[in-house]
């Protein structure tokens, strides 16, 4: 029997936050008041460093502090979990990985996430393209494992109340937000 590759995966949260991140503008509560610095908190997103390769899952507004922070200088793909700002309208950003990797940022998004990004970021995909604009290559995702480089991703079906959101696995490793519930055939998926 074939035994699975052997896979280094070094995960790093980029940020644990809500939707507004914490603090939240204009808030006086004690949290948002507060000095911890556990209660600084960027929008949701994970740094995966596998085998020295960067993959992150979603890039929402704190995208490009967030790669300030980690000093990430390339990156060889983006998975979005679902279309909500706190989630994809960091994705501008990409323009620097574009000039220094000298090729489009590779985005694994399904298809409804793809058509909300083409709507959003309309100027990426126009005929007429003013310079400097981002440059991003979609892959389509569904249910189906799929690989980059060798290196397997499995996409977990989740929802967030009505909305299907992905969830993504690779080894022992499952990164899953904004969900309150996962059908029982998905938590079986290996
Ligand atoms: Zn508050
Ligand atoms: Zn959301």
């Amino acid at each position: 029997m074939n035994q699975p590759e052997m896979i280094k995966i070094e995960a790093t949260l980029l940020g644990t936050g809500t939707s507004q991140g914490v603090p939240v503008i204009a808030c006086d509560c004690d949290v948002c008041q507060s000095s911890n610095p556990k209660d600084k908190r960027l929008r949701s997103s994970l740094l995966l460093k596998i085998n020295d390769q960067n993959f992150v899952i979603d890039a929402g507004p704190d995208f490009r502090a967030q790669m300030l922070r980690e000093n990430v200088i390339s990156l060889r793909a983006i998975f979005l979990t679902h279309e909500h700002v706190d989630h994809i309208f960091g994705l501008d950003d990409i323009r620097s990985f574009n000039w220094t990797q000298k090729h489009p940022t590779d985005i694994y998004a399904e298809e409804r996430v793809q058509e909300a990004i083409k709507r959003i970021f309309h100027y990426v995909f126009a005929n007429f393209k003013y310079p400097g604009v981002p440059k991003m290559k979609l892959h389509l995702i569904n249910g189906n494992k799929f690989k980059i480089d060798g290196i397997e991703f499995i996409p977990i079906r989740c929802f967030h109340h009505k909305l299907p959101v992905y969830g993504f696995r690779v080894g022992d490793l499952t990164y899953i937000t904004d969900t309150n519930f996962i059908p029982s055939e998905e938590l079986e998926k290996n």
